[in-house]
């Protein structure tokens, strides 16, 4: 069998998601520029050595809590929803201006969970996130929360993220957050936790060393990455689970160290 560090080098078609923690600041919602710029390069640099990038960004409620000024995230859906619809613009000016300082252009696709049920929207999404690749452009890609509701909404963009890897039949499926990968415990509880570098099999064991929780702004914590660990390598997709708070872990996993957290393929 193939070492998963060998793999990684060779995989052209990559989804890489990026979770609020990593893209904003705390509590405030303000974000981190530092992170983002060089997020940013990271991936117009992939471009340019001839992957195909596909971009799930979070952090639009982030961005308009930080806009705004609020001190908390709001309880009531409509308020969610306007931060949301508030903070995708800002989000997307900051990755507009970045994405075009390093010659690439973006486009921006917002899905909600009617898009991920449906085959025939599947479909549409699919041939739209197609041509957008060909033209050789990135694809910026967030759940359209300003108008999912509880009933169709996906949730949390780890399983939008792997949905859309399963779509456009991706290579692979980067996962970036505010962890170094999957512990076998909790690693903010337990000093002595272990960093878990590759899970051949999702079984019941790995599911428990997930636990719950996330943090205050973001959605999923490891829980939702499990989930989408599943979706994706049932279908014949890896999934590797890296920090986004280190500059340059996407280019470091890709040359062959070995960090994060790599779950294997099914093989289909
Ligand atoms: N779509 C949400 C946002 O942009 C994030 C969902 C998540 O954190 O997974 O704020």
């Amino acid at each position: 069998m193939i070492s998963f560090v060998e793999k990684l080098k060779n995989f052209r078609r990559i989804v890489i998601k990026v979770g609020t923690s990593t893209l904003a600041y705390g509590e405030s919602g303000k974000l981190n520029l530092y992170r983002i710029e060089h997020l940013v390069r990271e991936i117009a640099d992939l471009h340019n050595a001839g992957k195909e990038i596909i971009f799930v960004s979070s952090g639009a409620i982030a961005a308009g809590i930080g806009k705004m000024r609020l001190p908390a995230k709001p309880e009531t859906i409509p308020e969610n929803q306007a931060l949301a619809a508030i903070g995708q613009g800002v989000l997307m000016h900051i990755y507009e201006k970045f994405f075009a300082e390093y010659g690439q252009t973006i486009g921006q696709i917002l899905l909600t969970g009617e898009n991920a049920a449906d085959e025939n929207a599947r479909e549409n999404f699919k041939n739209s996130l197609s041509a957008i690749l060909k033209m050789g452009a990135i694809p910026v890609i967030n759940e359209n929360d300003a108008v999912a509701t509880e009933e169709i909404k996906i949730g949390d963009n780890d399983n939008l993220s792997a949905m859309v890897a399963v779509t456009i039949k991706a290579d692979l499926l980067i996962i970036l957050t505010d962890i170094d990968g999957l512990y076998d415990k909790n690693p903010r509880k337990f000093p002595d936790a272990k960093l878990i570098h590759e899970v051949p099999e999702i079984n019941p064991d790995v599911e428990k060393m997930a636990g719950g929780a996330g943090t205050k702004l973001g959605t999923g914590g490891m829980f939702t990455k499990i989930q989408a660990a599943k979706l994706s390598t049932a279908n014949g997709i890896p999934l590797l689970i890296l920090s986004g708070k280190e500059i340059g872990n996407i280019r470091r996993a890709l040359n062959g160290e070995s960090i994060g957290t790599f779950f294997r393929e099914k093989n289909l």
